[in-house]
């Protein structure tokens, strides 16, 4: 085959490929990493194809290989070609999410001599070739860039004339990763006695700033060492550090933060439990798929369990046939760091045999990852989204757990895929088989199970250890569903019902734990004029501030910009200005003043700046060095804590009311999950849940553990309105920082998709809007909506010229 098909690392439109003639020096097959020609440019590439003929009569040639293995496989390749359509990203987008970490670069260009300082002079050079020749001959290589810089316009000419004559070539240079391991600044703490007498000095002292210091100082003792960005949150300043080091206390260091889970540990293989008859027979269904690979049936299952209903047990059963049968498997999780004990578990059952991908390895610790990913040393990669496309060769089984999690979706950039979506067509592509597991599926994934296209497995009991080993049943958490308007009428302005305080109360006295989930962080959630009515935003981003008490500042939750509380009404400089709403510090503060004994722990956001404090939280509280976990989703994930008996939710209502057509569903799975939490252990547990609205189906399925009842709800409500999984949505957005222009920009778009629509005769195509985006204005860029909703809506935007600042999203998991 004499051409190749290649995507180059080029700004060019979709799907494009250009085709080079394949010099008879190099063999050239798919899925190899080449240089090519450009333009005036030699550019990064990928081969997709070889093809016995040109479709254009001016080829060029391939200028090198980068690496003769090619760096993606035969599917792969099929992938990236389909995300491309599919997505309608640029191509080489999707092929870089596929590359080894880092190696997406503009290549260098370096000359070399081909010849010694004695055999120049023979040459009848000119002068400028001669000095130019000499120079590269002594420093053996030089970035041809360089020589442009130094020389000007001349260089080109006399570059190309040396090449010509054979005197110097051109090779191509990616630049390796780096691999230095990430680093991060702690305090640790050197002499414990010393640093309990200097708190006991600063308690005995009693002012608020020795007091301060005291709480930091105590914080310091319990935690041995902590991030210096997190002590400096907590009250460290520069003062006190300086006070504590050069007191021999504490001394602050740079310590490599390679926070891989699993380093350094050593994992004693677990053998595995006897399963129950019903993880049995869906460990059973999954191992029949494995065994009929060959068929090239594909397979795809969705384990639906309820929480602590053993599914974790189901796909490492599942794994160790795939093992067994030499194939290979990726599990996905929707964040390494916020589910370190499923990680744990995989790792104990296949020791030395896990590769854990996650956002705290450098770029060379990632690099030399992937490669080994490559050469087949590890049978399981566990990894959130971007680990589906890691280079696991003889993939037989894809499990993505939690599967309706909003974080497989990759909204920040191009490709905006799924997860979910994709591993679809990787295991179709692969011969794999896919497991999706959830104990509140995706309503999409359900439908497709209850249509028989994936193999629905149900775990519908709860079960936990039992006593004298074996595992038992366990129901789930019986719920109480508190109307808010009640407690009004009975007088109580309390953040806690009469039942969850109650509930609190007596958990408390039994030594027990409590859960308390709001999805919102901050103090208040908004600062109000009671006189006119005036809220307080951010001036770049239309949304409201949320007020921080331990800043006592006005905090944007899009782009972080802060501001003082205003002490009058800026616009009618009236005095009554108040904090409305709830956050989780309010709740922490109400918590500490209506039950004074216990101690309470915050997760959200704000508390988890450095990734290890998630570890480090959910730690002390499964230590019980904390009586209440006050937090936002994060307490929804699928976290073990045995000792919580108790789980209150603050309002259900906060999620409820987004003008979004998933919000139902979305309002449903963090009320179940949260409620999950309670009940793990021998105890038993219950849920207290807040609301305004207790007569919404989202709330009274949770109520109940009803999955299946808000599933077959919302599946009748979309079929009526042709929402997903009935017709499908893609959303292009605009951002512009011209108010002005982007409406007009906006409204003449819906106009012309509307004309191309006309003229495709694509009737069965609802656009709807141009409609301003939930937050208008984000970082001073005003944002636009318009929504495609059809059978098939991204066919209008297929080679629709969109302008700049146009984004597009098939499949938008949001459409706020
Ligand atoms: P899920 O993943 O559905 O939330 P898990 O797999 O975490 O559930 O199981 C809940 C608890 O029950 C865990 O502590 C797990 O170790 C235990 N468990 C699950 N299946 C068994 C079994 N067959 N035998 C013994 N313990 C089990
Ligand atoms: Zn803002």
């Amino acid at each position: 085959m004499p051409f190749a098909d290649v995507a180059v690392n080029a700004a060019v439109p979709l799907l494009q490929t250009f085709t080079y003639r394949i010099p008879d020096s190099l063999r050239v097959e798919p899925g190899q990493a080449v240089y090519v020609p450009f333009g005036l440019r030699t550019l990064q590439g990928v081969v997709m194809a070889v093809r016995e003929d040109s479709p254009v009569s001016e080829t060029r040639d391939i200028a090198a290989l980068i690496e003769s293995r090619p760096v993606l496989s035969a599917a792969h390749v099929g992938l990236a070609a389909w995300m491309s359509e599919y997505y309608l990203a640029p191509l080489f987008d999707c092929i870089g999410l596929m590359l080894p970490p880092g190696s997406r670069q503009r290549p260098l260009t370096l000359l070399r001599p081909r010849l010694t300082a004695d055999e120049t002079g023979a040459l009848g050079l000119s002068d400028e070739e001669a000095a130019l020749l000499n120079l590269v001959i002594e420093r053996g290589e030089v970035a041809q860039e360089e020589v442009r810089k130094a020389i000007g316009k001349r260089a080109a000419a006399i570059v190309a004339s040396l090449l010509r004559c054979g005197c110097l070539e051109r090779i191509y240079r990616l630049r390796p990763p780096s691999a230095r391991p990430k680093a991060v600044r702690v305090i640790r703490l050197s002499d414990r006695a010393a640093a309990r007498r200097r708190a006991d000095e600063l308690r005995a002292d009693g002012s608020a700033l020795a007091l301060r210091r005291a709480g930091l100082l105590e914080l310091l003792i319990s935690e041995e060492e902590m991030p210096l960005s997190r002590a400096r949150a907590s009250g460290l300043t520069p003062a006190f550090a300086r006070d504590l080091t050069d007191g021999g206390i504490a001394v602050t260091q740079e310590i490599s933060l390679l926070r891989d889970p699993l380093a350094g540990r050593e994992f004693a293989h677990r053998a595995p439990p006897r399963l129950t008859p019903a993880q049995e027979a869906a460990a059973r269904a999954i191992a029949r798929a494995l065994e009929a690979r060959a068929s090239g049936q594909p397979a795809g299952f969705l384990l639906h369990g309820v929480t602590g209903s053993g599914k974790t047990e189901v796909y490492l059963a599942a794994l160790d046939k795939a093992v067994s049968l030499g194939q290979r498997a990726i599990v996905l999780v929707p964040e390494i760091s916020l589910t370190p004990q499923t990680v744990r578990r995989f790792a104990e059952r296949f020791p030395r045999r896990v590769a854990v991908m996650h956002s705290g390895l450098s770029l060379g610790e990632h690099f030399d990852m992937w490669q080994a990913v490559r050469d087949g040393r590890f049978d399981v990669v566990v990894g959130p989204r971007g680990a589906l496309l890691a280079p696991q060769p003889d993939l037989g089984l894809l499990i993505i757990d939690e599967e309706h999690e909003w974080t497989y979706k990759q909204q920040d950039s191009s490709p905006r895929y799924h997860a979910g979506r994709v591993a679809r067509e990787l295991c179709r592509l692969a011969g794999a088989v896919l497991v999706l597991g959830s104990a509140t599926p995706d309503v999409e994934s359900y439908f497709r199970a209850q249509e028989g296209d994936d193999q629905l497995l149900e775990l519908p009991e709860r079960v936990r250890p039992a006593a004298g080993g074996g595992v038992e049943t366990a129901p789930l958490p019986g719920v109480e569903v508190v109307d808010l308007r009640e407690e009004l009428k009975a007088g109580n302005r309390s953040i806690f019902s009469r039942p969850l305080a109650r509930g609190i109360q007596e958990a408390l006295d039994s030594g027990e734990q409590v859960v308390l989930f709001l999805n919102r962080r901050g103090t208040a959630s908004f600062v109000q004029c009671r006189d006119c009515g005036y809220v307080a935003e951010c001036r770049s981003c239309s949304v409201a501030l949320t007020y921080h008490e331990p800043e006592r500042a006005l905090v944007c939750h899009y782009c972080n910009r802060r501001a003082p509380l205003p002490a009058s009404c800026p616009r009618c400089e009236g005095d009554r200005i108040r904090m409305l709403g709830l956050g989780t510090e309010r709740v922490e503060e109400e918590v500490k003043k209506a039950f004074p004994a216990a101690r309470t722990l915050r997760w959200d956001r704000d508390v988890t700046r450095g990734r290890d404090t998630h570890e480090s939280i959910l730690a002390r509280f499964l230590a019980h060095e904390a009586d209440v976990l006050i937090g936002t989703q994060m307490v929804a994930k699928g976290l073990d804590m045995p000792l919580v008996t108790l789980v209150g939710v603050i309002s259900a209502d906060t999620s409820l009311h987004l003008p979004d057509f998933r919000a139902g569903e979305r309002t449903f799975q963090l009320l179940e999950q949260v409620a999950g939490r309670a009940g793990r252990g021998a105890k038993g547990g219950r849920v207290v849940i807040q609301t305004y609205t207790p007569e919404h189906p989202a709330i009274e399925s949770a109520a109940r553990h009803d999955y299946r009842g808000i599933a077959e709800r919302e599946i009748a409500f979309r079929r009526r309105l042709g929402y997903p999984p009935f017709g499908r949505l893609a959303m292009i957005t605009l951002s512009h920082t011209g108010a002005e222009y982007a409406r007009e920009q906006a409204a003449a778009t819906a106009q012309e998709l509307k004309q191309k629509r006309r003229d495709l005769g694509l009737a069965n195509i609802d656009i709807l809007g141009p409609s301003p985006a939930f937050a208008h204005r984000v970082r001073g860029r005003w944002r636009w909506n318009i929504l495609l909703r059809g059978s098939d809506p991204a066919t209008i935007l297929r080679g629709f010229p969109l302008r700049r600042g146009w984004t597009v999203d098939v499949d938008p998991i949001s459409i706020l």
